[in-house]
């Protein structure tokens, strides 16, 4: 069980109180949002930030009717949250998955609004999900749950209000079917502006070069940044990936470029193990072919328990949420851990490793190479211009080393570690905004 009388427990229950607001220790989002007051506590933000930081603007849930190939009916819940647009429109993913809950997207809205703060970047937080097993229906009821659920979001979302993405279980190929969707129901006036409904879009289509590997590509850059200062080179270390998916499978891919060895992975679908090293690109290639790593042929299986206690360097994690907890983490041999993945560690994982003097960098950190390539496509879609590869690269290293400098800087000024000082620093540029800004009427 968690400790309930943390400072982050603290800080939510105070305002929660206030509010007349439910709440329950254990839940996601009471756990993320008193990290984020803590920090807030910590950079003596005013009350009314805390009071609007605590709670999403919005929570839209939308039921949509589709038929299946069959001839058969589904009625599928469908959420977007909309947690932020001080900074700009709300912006954030969208998560195909068969378990997904509200309170899971309105924790991934925040993190988002804390993620685009951080990064200087001119978005909000917003987040959304639609329950489905992406993988249990054919291409064609992919096609029409994701048009019915675009038609169903209708004008809450928009190029300059709400512009979603993909995430766990969305694509390029859903991105492309959301945007078709809405394009058709612009006026013919805003067709062209209309594509920028979507980010991570294909390439032929209005995407950026480089979306596919951004969020992969931001973390190897933070690590560039970061590294160092800890006295670890990436060509000398090794790694074991939790999920190989988008973020996963490109941040092997990268760090494999730069000589990092990858020992272990997990997925889905099982365990695998190479103590001379995974060949990431062999192994991308695998999966795309198999749905998952399992039978991987230059590759021992190994149980969960031996993946987890599997001696690396960094263990990045790039699956779900809250995985890594205290179990998991007593098991862990590493000297980093690099959140790939949203809120993937529980606060007593997290506490844990600090005090046994793992270094956890924080998601908002490590991932928002996804969000920031997004906001350059969204850019390009806007000026109808093209950036190519290596103008997108040289872009988000600059932001991602800024960002990384500034998690630094926070922590050392604050005397606190890499989590709270990633919320800080993305709450006192919020701060400064609503001072400016006023809040309305
Ligand atoms: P994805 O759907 O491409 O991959 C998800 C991976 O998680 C898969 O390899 C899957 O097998 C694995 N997984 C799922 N359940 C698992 C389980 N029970 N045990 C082990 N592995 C399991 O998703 P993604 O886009 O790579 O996203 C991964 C994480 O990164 C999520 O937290 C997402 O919110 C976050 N993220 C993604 C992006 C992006 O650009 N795609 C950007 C920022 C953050």
């Amino acid at each position: 069980m968690e400790p309930c009388d943390t400072p982050a427990n603290q800080s939510a229950r105070k305002i929660f109180h206030e509010l007349e607001e439910y709440y329950e220790e254990h839940n996601l989002y009471f756990r993320t949002i008193g990290s984020v007051l803590e920090a807030a506590d910590l950079v003596g933000a005013p009350h009314r930030l805390k009071l609007i930081l605590s709670q999403p603007k919005n929570e839209l849930m939308v039921h949509c009717p589709v038929q299946m190939d069959d001839g058969s009916w589904k009625l599928l819940k469908g959420y977007r949250v909309q947690h932020n647009n001080a900074l700009g429109p709300y912006k954030g993913g969208i998560r195909f998955h068969p378990e997904v809950k509200l309170d899971e997207v309105k924790t991934l809205a925040l993190l988002m609004t804390m993620k685009c703060a951080l990064a200087r970047i001119p978005f909000g937080g917003a987040k959304g999900a639609l329950r489905i097993d992406p993988r249990s229906v054919s291409k064609d009821e992919l096609m029409r749950v994701t048009r019915r659920l675009t038609s169903a979001l209708g004008d809450n979302i928009g190029p300059d209000y709400d512009i979603p993405a993909p995430d766990v279980g969305t694509n390029a190929q859903v991105m492309a079917w959301m945007a078709d969707t809405y394009i058709n129901f612009a006026e013919s006036s805003s067709k062209v502006i209309a594509r920028g409904i979507v980010t991570g879009k294909p390439l032929e289509f209005g995407g950026s070069a480089g979306r596919e590997k951004a969020t992969g590509q931001g973390l190897v850059y933070v690590l560039d940044a970061l590294l160092p200062g800890m006295n670890i080179q990436l060509n000398e270390v090794s790694c074991s990936l939790l999920g190989y998916g988008n973020v996963g499978s490109w941040t092997a891919r990268l760090l494999q470029e730069r000589g990092t060895t990858l020992k272990a992975v997990m997925d889905h679908t099982g365990a695998i193990l190479n103590e001379e090293g995974i060949d990431a690109v062999a192994l991308a290639g695998y999966v795309a072919e198999t749905g998952g790593v399992h039978g991987f042929p230059d590759a021992s299986a190994i149980t969960s328990e031996t993946f987890y206690s599997t001696p690396v360097d960094l263990f990045i994690p790039a699956a779900l949420e809250q995985m890594i907890d205290l179990e998991h983490a007593q098991r862990m041999q590493c000297k980093v851990l690099v959140e790939g993945a949203n809120a993937p560690t529980t606060p007593n994982a997290e506490h844990y490793l600090l005090e046994k003097g793992v270094e956890v960098l924080p998601a908002i950190l490590c991932n928002a190479g996804g969000v920031t390539v997004s906001y350059f496509e969204w850019k390009q879609n806007r000026q109808s211009e093209t950036w190519d590869e290596e103008h997108v690269d040289e872009a988000l290293k600059k932001i991602m080393t800024r960002s990384a400098a500034r998690v630094l800087e926070a922590a050392k000024r604050l005397d606190c570690n890499m989590r709270l000082a990633s919320y800080a620093a993305a709450i006192e540029q919020i701060d400064k905004v609503y001072e400016m800004r006023g809040v309305f009427p």
